[in-house]
């Protein structure tokens, strides 16, 4: 079995220094990787907080993921494999995904959309997805992917916030046997959201559904019209590429907009930096379009790259908890990329089934999404990689549009840390400083900024200048503010600890929601654990600890002293909590991130805010009630 190489982290750091040292030269370097229609005439015009890359220069995000490819070998190689729940599959040669391309965009131009205007995209995760994104931007129209899951207000909302008159949707989702209805959702949100004027539906069964006139029209009958070439038309760099609204964890969801230059550029180098990625990956991510990583990861990327990417479409354990291993095995998958909410559910199945796999294929694995446990960090490396892929731990937002923390096996593979995202990329210049904004020493928490732009950085939110000055810019100046807590130690290893609004201040110290956590996770028979701090008059705040346990264990009272005992071995007394609850669901978003606010405003009976990105409202109910019981129990023993 080949082993890992790693490589002293010296060499590393010294380059990444070197870089972040002249942005405006490295990244300009990093331009030339990509075709232009037309050279810029500036790398970066800064003025806090706005930047613009490559200014006045012109290229086109749909010609540089297909058209590129048509002129070599790759013409006819596989672009996308496209599997769902059921076995049915799809495959996309780049040609074929060239003439489905640009059918769709002269499809949107027959429809009257022109350069600016926006497109919403609510589809599940089909190959119409991406060939309407890449349509969408070849003829310079902006696309905003709701996630498919999202109820019709949330859908609404965004509709109503990017004002979009076109709507893209399918008849129906699949999901766990069963079809999510996802016209009539369209229909429910359009009440809401008068401005659309034409719905152009994907029909993928024969289910009835509901035409209303001279509005919704049938893809299929709109395409046999459509013409067979449309030019990509030369964008300038700083036109906006797509607009993105947050996973809505701590809030209501920001609209974020990324240009086209700039975030090509960006992710062009970084998927090569961190996942190695050439014209032989098989790539998998497992994340839906309907977030960055997915637009990132699924989309432009991979096809920037030649590579071949593989959708799925559905639950990862239906119909049986080994759908993704099979997955694996069958395409060769050579570099998978998933979340630790997704590796913990795996776990408590158990790893013994995992062995009748073949997953000999993989070379990368990689993380994002939350704060990967050393547990389940050395679970994933065990069991899926077999102890021969390293792991990428990928540290980013939709605001960064690219990864900015992680391991780089593509430039030079550092000894990794289970539990640590590593090293900033090269040409981000990443710090942990305090409230003063100054430099906090190695191993103190503080707050994770950004102290120069970098070229996938978000222009701004949506029609909302005010909001993204306040949101990123206004709590240290010329530092963009990412929300999340971290520590650098004395290797320069960045450790991510949590959001700074969900930090536990507990008798004058302040633990991040992620140490907490991990070391309630170190208890053997924990699955998974939420943490949050309950205002107390006296201790600033108590913890409070949310656990699901693994297949096998009953809640105990014996379990929470082992709880309580593992707590303060790792971390210390003054981390110990004071209630504990078992739960079977904890409320997530739908992208799988837990919803600590959602605990926190229950625990207080306060009103419960935005729900509009939650999972499952049963997790809600769940918790509503152990906590109602609790307090009977208490008033009881009072
Ligand atoms: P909102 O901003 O609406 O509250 P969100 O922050 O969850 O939602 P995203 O942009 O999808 O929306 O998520 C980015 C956040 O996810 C990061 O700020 C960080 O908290 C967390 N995150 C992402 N990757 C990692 C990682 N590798 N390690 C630790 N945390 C991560
Ligand atoms: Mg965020």
């Amino acid at each position: 079995m080949e082993k890992v190489k790693f490589y002293p982290v010296k060499g590393y750091i010294d380059f990444q220094k070197g870089a972040t040292a002249d942005i405006e030269r490295f990244w300009e370097k990093e331009a030339t990787k990509l075709e232009w229609f037309k050279h810029w005439d500036k790398v970066l015009e800064w003025e806090e907080p706005f930047a613009k890359w490559f200014v006045g220069g012109e290229l086109n995000a749909s010609y540089l993921c297909i058209d590129r490819h048509l002129y070599s070998w790759h013409k006819n190689k596989v672009a996308l494999y496209w599997e769902d729940e059921a076995g049915n599959t799809k495959a996309y040669s780049y040609f074929q995904l060239y003439r489905e391309v640009n059918k769709f965009a002269s499809m949107l131009e027959n429809l009257g959309v022109k350069k600016g205007d926006r497109v919403v995209l609510y589809l599940p995760m089909i190959p119409e997805l991406t060939i309407a994104m890449l349509a969408t931007v070849r003829i310079g129209a902006i696309h905003t992917v709701v996630f498919s899951g999202f109820s019709s207000q949330a859908l609404a909302d965004r509709i109503n916030d990017t004002s979009a008159e076109v709507l893209i949707a399918a008849d129906v989702g699949l999901r766990r046997g069963k079809y999510v209805p996802l016209k009539q959702i369209v229909d429910v949100a359009l009440k809401a959201a008068p401005a659309i004027k034409k719905v152009v539906v994907i029909k993928r069964t024969s289910e009835e559904i509901n035409m209303v006139a001279g509005r919704d029209l049938l893809y299929h009958d709109l395409i046999r019209d459509a013409e067979d070439y449309v030019e990509p038309r030369p964008m300038e760099s700083m036109h906006p590429l797509f607009i993105l609204y947050t996973s809505g964890t701590t809030g209501k969801p920001k609209g974020v907009v990324h240009s086209t230059g700039g975030y090509l550029v960006y992710i062009n180098s970084t998927y090569k930096w961190v996942f190695d990625i050439s014209d032989e990956s098989v790539y998998w991510c497992t994340a839906d379009v309907g977030w960055v990583t997915g637009h990132t990861s699924i989309v432009y990327a991979p096809l920037l790259h030649g590579a071949t990417v593989l959708m799925y479409e559905g639950a990862p354990d239906y119909p049986h908890p080994d759908r993704w291993w099979e997955i694996i095995e069958k395409y060769g998958v050579t570099i998978f990329y998933t979340s630790p909410t997704a590796i913990k559910m795996f776990m408590r199945y158990g790893d013994e089934r995992i062995k009748r796999y073949n997953l000999s294929s993989l070379k990368i694995l990689g993380s994002v999404g939350e704060v990967i446990n050393p547990e389940v960090w050395e679970w994933y490396y065990k069991n899926i990689g077999g102890e021969r892929c390293p792991i990428v731990d990928t540290w980013w937002q939709t605001e960064t549009g690219g990864i900015m923390i992680s391991p780089v096996p593509g430039i030079e593979l550092v000894p990794l840390k289970p539990g640590s995202a590593t090293l900033p990329l090269p040409g981000i210049d990443a710090e942990v400083v305090d409230e003063e904004g100054k430099p906090v020493d190695t191993s103190v928490k503080g707050h994770l900024v950004i102290r120069k732009p970098w070229p996938g950085m978000l222009m701004g939110l949506y029609n909302n200048p005010e909001r993204y000055k306040e949101a990123y810019w206004s709590k240290f100046k010329g530092l963009f503010y990412t929300g999340d807590y971290a520590i650098k130690d004395e290797d320069g290893y960045f450790w991510l600890l949590g959001r700074t609004d969900e930090v536990l201040k507990v008798a004058g110290h302040r633990l991040g929601t992620a140490e907490v956590e991990g070391a309630v996770i170190g208890a053997p028979f924990v699955a998974e654990a939420a943490v949050i701090g309950k205002p107390d008059p006296i201790k600033g705040e108590n913890i409070i600890v949310f656990v699901i346990l693994k297949e096998g264990y009953e809640p105990a009272d014996e379990l929470k002293k082992e709880i309580v005992k593992e707590v303060r071995k790792q971390i210390g007394p003054i981390a110990t909590p004071q209630e504990i609850h078992f739960v079977d669901k904890l409320p997530k978003t739908r992208s799988g991130k837990i919803m600590r606010r959602v605990l926190k405003t229950i625990m207080m009976d306060k009103p419960l805010g935005d729900l509009s990105t939650l999972e499952d409202e049963a997790s809600v109910e769940e918790v509503k009630a152990v906590y109602e019981d609790f307090k009977q129990m208490m008033k009881k023993k009072a």
